[in-house]
């Protein structure tokens, strides 16, 4: 665990129209170890004034490492306003690792990944370890995003579920006028989870996303008759 060090920005790269991946370097050099899934307290500190605003990101790269990356919905709030006009080399403050929300990937042992908007951090993470330990997972990804430019890393993502053995569904709920978008659209619901993955209930699922997303597909679990010991969930926004 650290507690509020300095972390220098290292880099800044537009993922989407709404989502920036920001990755931060520990200034003494430590590495710090976490379980895919938890998150950091990340600290804007105003040198002048002294205020400091901090707020929890998800970690999206692979532990262990002496970097911190997250994926952060520019929303123009209090903090994010800060990252709107952060430069390479700012020093920010970090906290970390926090959560309870952990994948525990045993092998032999099945998941459904559901993830709305930013709550595909984790996801990454997650995603990102295995690929690097070479560890196949029998997992099915239903990713749900507003439109279908603001599917966060989409070359990544691709890649690495494919590599992994990951069965992915992208669905796009808010598709534009002339979309060229010919994958699936609309909210995951029960009959969505059914398609993807018709063995739900030998599954352990992970929710992450904003809170009417985790409460709706809990619930669609439940009526797919999922226990409820195997559903673990993450919710902001
Ligand atoms: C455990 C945890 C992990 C998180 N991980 C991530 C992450 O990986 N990526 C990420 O982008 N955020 C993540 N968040 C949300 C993050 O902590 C902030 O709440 C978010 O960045 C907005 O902060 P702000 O100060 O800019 O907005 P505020 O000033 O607090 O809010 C401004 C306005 O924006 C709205 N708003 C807040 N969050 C969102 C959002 N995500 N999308 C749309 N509108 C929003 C608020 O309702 C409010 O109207 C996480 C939160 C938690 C609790």
């Amino acid at each position: 665990m650290i507690l509020n060090r300095p972390y220098v920005l290292k880099t800044i790269k537009k993922s989407t129209p709404e989502v920036t991946a920001f990755t931060f370097e520990a200034q003494d050099g430590t590495s710090i170890d976490f379980v895919p899934g938890m998150f950091a307290m990340l600290y804007y500190k105003n040198q002048e004034t002294g205020e400091s605003i901090g707020r929890a990101f998800s970690i999206a790269n692979a532990p262990p490492s002496g970097s911190l990356e997250f994926l952060i919905s520019l929303v123009h709030g209090k903090f994010t306003s800060k990252l709107d006009t952060a430069k390479i080399g700012d020093v920010y403050y970090i906290s970390a690792p926090y959560g309870q929300f952990k994948f525990d990937l045993n092998p032999g042992t099945k998941f459904l990944f559901l993830a709305g908007g930013t709550g595909l951090a984790p996801f990454f993470s997650m995603l990102r370890l295995s690929k690097a330990r070479s560890q196949q997972i029998d997992g099915v990804l239903i990713y749900s995003t507003k439109y279908s430019d603001d599917i966060i890393e989409h070359e990544e993502l691709n890649q690495i579920t494919s590599e992994l053995g990951v069965k992915l569904a992208v669905t796009v709920t808010r598709p534009k006028e002339n979309d060229t978008w010919k994958g699936n659209t609309g909210h995951v619901n029960a009959e969505m989870i059914k398609k993807y993955a018709p063995d739900v209930v030998d599954r352990i699922s992970y929710i992450c996303g904003p809170p009417a997303f985790v409460n709706a597909l809990k619930q669609a679990l439940l009526s797919l008759g999922v226990d409820q010991k195997h559903i673990k969930a993450e919710m902001w926004g």
